[in-house]
């Protein structure tokens, strides 16, 4: 079982972000570990029943395989508050050596890397840190609104190492707007020289209502450049595979044995479990999403409600859709069952190839996934 947590909580909000966050100053980070656990208990999961609290329908919390603090911040959790989470939820056989056992994640943000935070999550249980660097550019790092400049990063992957935490995965953004001159190479480089165990890497894209929206309808800022995105994002590829790292999905490369266990299991269409505002949770057939403010979420878990906002509930085709976009997105690609022969004219534009019985994307039909992931669909409709 694959458990995701939301952390809300963000010092400032960056100029493109839309994700669910609450601007705090003061971390609210007690009320945040008994609303979860609360939550917990009312969903009675089957991933993970806090100790001392059995419930009998429940299959055993050994079964958790992954545990990912996302966000928001997480690393603006105070360590001791991650700390008694990490005590309940972490199954009880393997808490003495999680490291190997269950992968747990925990986004940050460098500045909140100080080495006794490092060392304070590593003993907690904490083996993996995604790190959202973005960039080694401190005039793009202003631009962004993000709170770290360029010499926290290296700061931050130093105290990770001394704490004993080899697992770091770098966020980057690129397709920044002209203006920026942001040199995409040179963050490149700059990130591989930190030699991180894997790397995210998002292209800019203007959400609605954020601040990046609000300065480009005034002309302050362009819009991102489709050129420009398809240039930075197939040298990367070449770069990150030049230096050993394998693109195993569309955003992410990792060298070998260090793939996210996590987002692997969305991408496979395993079931996990979500807690927190915003959180989704999937059954296998059914995803649900909770609350997305904080408030709302908090008010409703302590006057003993459902935190969930709405669901869904996927019908067959939804599914098998679904099944192609995630499968297109990885590396191994879709294996080609009846339905997904005879797809020649992707074949003749370069966007997929076949490999092994399988159909898979090249950077370059990664760079159009939606687009060929409905022709797909339309051309299995045709053909049915
Ligand atoms: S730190 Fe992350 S979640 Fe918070 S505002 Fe910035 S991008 Fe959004």
């Amino acid at each position: 079982m694959h458990l995701y947590l939301h952390v809300p909580f963000c010092q400032r909000r960056c100029s493109y972000c839309d994700f669910s966050i609450a601007v705090r100053k003061r971390i609210p980070g007690q009320e945040y570990v008994e609303t979860v656990l609360n939550e917990l208990t009312r969903v009675g999961s089957p991933a993970a029943v806090p100790r001392g609290k059995p419930n009998p329908g429940a299959r055993h919390p050994e079964e958790v395989a992954t545990i990912y603090f996302g966000g928001g911040t997480p690393s603006l959790l105070p360590p001791d508050a991650i700390g008694r989470l990490l005590r309940e939820l972490l199954p009880r056989t393997t808490h003495d050596a999680p490291r190997t056992v269950v992968e747990v994640t925990l986004e940050a943000n460098p500045e909140d890397v100080t080495p006794d935070n490092a060392k304070a999550w590593r003993a907690a249980g904490i083996n993996r840190v995604s790190l959202g660097a973005q960039s080694f550019d401190d005039t793009v790092l202003q631009w962004m609104h993000r709170s770290h400049d360029a010499a926290r990063i290296g700061g931050a992957m130093h105290a990770l190492r001394g704490a004993g935490i080899e697992n770091i995965s770098l966020d980057l953004i690129f397709a920044l707007p002209d203006e920026l001159h942001r040199d995409w190479e040179r963050d490149l480089d700059m990130a591989l020289a930190m030699r991180p165990a894997h790397l995210s890497l998002y292209g800019l894209t203007v959400e609605p209502r954020t601040p990046l929206d609000r300065w480009i309808s005034r002309g302050a800022t362009h819009a991102p450049d489709e050129e420009r995105y398809a240039e930075e994002y197939l040298f990367a590829h070449r770069r990150l595979m030049a230096d050993g790292f394998s693109f195993y999905e569309v955003s992410n490369a990792a060298l070998p044995g260090f793939r996210s266990r996590h987002n692997s299991a969305y991408w496979s269409g395993k079931p996990y479990v979500g807690l927190g505002p915003a959180a989704h949770s999937f059954d296998g057939t059914t995803r649900r999403w909770n609350l997305r403010a904080w408030e709302a979420y908090r008010r409703a878990i302590a006057e003993g409600r459902s935190a969930v906002e709405s669901e869904e509930k996927l019908t067959e085709d939804q599914r098998e859709l679904e099944r192609v976009y995630l499968a297109l997105r990885t590396e191994e690609g879709l294996p080609i069952t009846a339905p997904y022969r005879h797809l020649p004219p992707l074949m003749s534009q370069g966007w997929v190839i076949e490999h092994n019985g399988r159909l898979r994307c090249t950077p370059e039909g990664w760079l159009r996934l939606d687009s060929l992931v409905n022709e797909i669909a339309m051309h299995t409709e045709t053909r049915q």
